[in-house]
């Protein structure tokens, strides 16, 4: 999944990566897709058991994305045979007035996962220099001092034992234009209308421009960003289970060896 990685001081050009590509599957399609995805559902699951058993380390995984992007259905379709208690899906929305009084980074801090567990970020501090930025919540020269504290931030989490995986997935204009327009014609999709995300839409081009300076200045060997073509679903799905399943098994977890002998025990 090195594909879609960017390196620590590339910089990313969106506009070159195409979001329907599909080349690290070239020979899947959706029909065959879903039984590679249950066995990555499965990986993951043991590798979430192991993750807890093993204890000394955290997963936090950032999901960034325009609005209809994927992000929550990603998190439906990959995490989907995970075992609930071991991972905490926590969504970002407009900080409220106790977040507000702080620190942008306090809320995210009080929700980073505890060792031996997954966190899943729906949104995140990365609001922070992204819808924040665009609609001039703060002046430049405040959000233009953050991507370095969110590189130092991570870097702290990192060497506390968490391992962070960042994933912006990469829609286009015209598949947003789909989906949006499927909100307003299937009424059991209306409620997910927001006519905010018109507002969005109409500065897609200052979002890339945002989306580029973030994941630039912030892909690091310790907390990597990926851009994930996401127009295809499943392919989107495939391609994020890979990556959290690479990842897991790159921290070489293990099961702790037991402080007793099993074969002393006898239960009647
Ligand atoms: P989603 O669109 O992810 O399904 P919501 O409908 O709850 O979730 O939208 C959350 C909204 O909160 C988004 O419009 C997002 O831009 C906004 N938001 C998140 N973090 C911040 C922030 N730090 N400052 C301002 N707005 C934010």
């Amino acid at each position: 999944m090195d594909l879609y990685r960017i390196e620590t001081g590339h910089r990313v050009d969106l506009s070159a990566i195409d979001p329907r590509e599909k080349s690290a599957y070239p020979n899947i399609r959706k029909g065959t897709s879903l039984s590679l995805l249950r066995e990555m559902n499965s990986e993951l699951s043991q590798l979430q058991r192991l993750l807890w058993a093993d204890g000394r380390h955290a997963l936090l995984v950032v999901l960034q994305a325009m609005d209809t992007g994927g992000k929550d259905g990603t998190i439906r379709k990959v995490f989907s045979g995970v075992n609930p208690q071991g991972v905490d899906v926590i969504g970002f929305g407009v900080p409220g007035p106790r977040e507000i009084e702080r620190d942008y980074l306090w809320r995210i801090h009080l929700r980073a996962p505890a060792r031996g567990r997954i966190a899943v970020f729906n949104r995140s501090h990365y609001e922070d220099v992204l819808v924040v930025r665009v609609n001039n919540v703060v002046p430049q020269d405040v959000w233009s001092r953050r991507y370095e504290h969110i590189a130092n931030f991570e870097a702290m989490l990192t060497d506390e034992g968490t391992v962070i995986v960042k994933i912006m997935l990469h829609i286009s204009k015209e598949e947003q234009k789909v989906r949006l327009q499927k909100r307003l014609d299937d009424p059991s999709k209306n409620y997910k209308f927001d006519p905010n995300d018109l507002a969005s839409r109409g500065k897609w081009d200052e979002y890339m421009e945002a989306y580029e300076d973030a994941i630039s200045r912030t892909s690091t060997q310790a907390a990597p960003w990926y851009v994930v073509p996401s127009d295809s679903k499943w392919y989107r799905n495939l391609v994020v289970s890979r990556i959290l399943v690479d990842t897991l098994k790159r921290m070489d977890l293990r099961y702790p060896d037991s402080d007793f002998d099993p074969s002393t025990f006898v239960i009647d």
